[in-house]
């Protein structure tokens, strides 16, 4: 028996990593689920993403990767410099022949709204406005509680709710922690409104120094427009005090400046001065620690993406691990046997994306540290051993595991 003569799924979440799974489920399988959506239709919440060949791969399986592609811009090669800048590299963060894939930067929301219009157009079911607040686990069934005092009932539920998720609360006791890093960005700016000194440098531009780091992101499809983001080291705060500095964009401003307002490119120090202030957008970086599971006792309640794994964004690699979760965990819930030992397919698929999230996030680590601020001597020496790098890994950077990444190898494993 196959898991849609059975079994009824229910995602929680429609942001990235629920509509992604719902669409695997259908067009791969022809497995429908219902999502169930905490806020209304035609959500725009969030920023402009880099969306590296990994998850490119995932959307294009799920059939709106072409939609996508003309919304943002695509690239191949992003280049490294100092705050002198000094060349230090070059690095491939999506490449056509290696991967079939550029890298596209474009804005969550559009992403998010492909997803959900895909959703539609397949006759997915979508339940906007529900906020799960709770699960009651019965032998093959799961009971759901939703805020406006509503219920339903499912054999699985999957909690793509992401990083605060109540899903995951239902199932387990974490505490997700402030990860010590928040970021800054500007979006919008048109290309030849930057400094005249931005028209010898090739964009996108990551730029390292020893006030910290800033990115340059060309963002619409012609790449007349960019955005500028630094992610930084700061103290932690509580949830009213972030609030407060999230709305005052004066101190947000000030932050800029007095880090990258001297002795950086002047493309960069005027952005600092002329951006205006209001556009600012600040986030403290949460994440989810390290979970043993990612599945409930029973396995009836599985998480996905944000709501397993949540981590900084310094690798540009959130969205595309939460898409790759949706794609493989539907090829595992379609295996021919899931209904009667769903245990043993599930423990596979978590050992495979758990041993795969660890590599993800050193490397996400090992960015955070590297866009930190430090002495000029450290400063130094990190920009000689980021050039060295460069020298000896060559564009590809090593990263040919991370990029090359496609969930239809969890096919493998069983
Ligand atoms: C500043 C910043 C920059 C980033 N840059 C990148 C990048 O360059 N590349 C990249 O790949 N990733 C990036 N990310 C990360 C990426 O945005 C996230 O990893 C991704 O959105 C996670 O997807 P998700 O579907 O798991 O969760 P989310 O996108 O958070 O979606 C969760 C959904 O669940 C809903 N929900 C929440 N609670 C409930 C509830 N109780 N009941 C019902 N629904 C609920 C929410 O409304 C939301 O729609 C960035 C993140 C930030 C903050």
């Amino acid at each position: 028996m196959t898991l849609s003569e059975a079994s009824s799924i229910a995602i929680v979440g429609g942001g990235i990593a629920g509509p992604a799974l719902a669409l695997s489920l259908k067009k791969h399988h022809g497995i429908v689920s219902t999502i169930y959506e905490l806020r209304p239709e035609g959500d725009d919440r969030g920023v402009n993403i880099a969306l590296a060949p990994n998850a490119v791969r995932v959307l294009q399986h799920i059939g709106v990767y072409d939609e996508l592609r003309v919304q943002g811009y695509s690239y191949e090669e992003l280049l490294v410099t100092n705050a002198k800048s000094q060349y230090l590299g070059k690095i491939w963060q999506g490449s056509k022949k290696r991967y079939n894939y550029a890298c596209l930067r474009i804005h969550r929301a559009t992403v998010q709204k492909a997803l959900l219009r895909e959703v539609k157009a397949q006759g997915i079911p979508i339940v906007y406005g529900k906020q799960l607040i709770g699960l009651h686990e019965g032998e093959h069934t799961v009971e759901l509680r939703f805020s406006d005092g509503t219920k339903a009932t499912s054999n699985f539920v999957v909690g793509a709710d992401g990083v605060h998720s109540n899903v995951r609360d239902a199932i387990m006791t974490t505490k997700t922690d402030y990860s010590g890093f928040m970021g800054i960005i500007g979006m919008n700016l048109q290309r030849d409104s930057l400094h005249e000194s931005a028209k010898s440098v090739m964009l996108p531009n990551f730029v390292f120094g020893k006030t910290g780091f800033v990115a340059i992101m060309p963002s619409d499809y012609h790449g007349t427009e960019v955005d500028f983001f630094s992610t930084m080291p700061y103290p932690a705060r509580s949830r009213e005090e972030w609030e407060e500095l999230s709305s005052d964009k004066s101190k947000l401003q000030n932050i800029l400046q007095q880090r990258f307002g001297k002795e950086w490119p002047q493309f960069i120090s005027n952005i600092t001065k002329e951006y205006s202030k209001e556009g600012l957008g600040l986030y403290p970086f949460f994440e989810v620690p390290p979970l043993d599971r990612w599945t409930s006792v029973s396995g009836r309640v599985i998480l996905i993406g944000d709501s397993a794994h949540a981590f900084t964004p310094q690798a540009g690699q959130g969205a595309a691990v939460g898409l790759e979760d949706a794609e493989s965990l539907s090829h595992t819930m379609s295996r021919e046997g899931f209904v009667s030992d769903h245990m043993h397919f599930l423990k596979i698929w978590e050992r495979h994306r758990q041993a795969r999230l660890v590599q993800v996030k050193h490397v996400t680590d090992i960015n955070g540290r590297l866009r930190s601020p430090d002495s000029p001597f450290v400063q130094y020496l990190k920009e000689w051993l980021m050039w060295g790098n460069f020298k000896w890994a060559g564009p590809m950077g090593n990263l040919e595991w991370l990029f090359g990444y496609s969930a239809e190898d969890i096919l493998s494993l069983f």
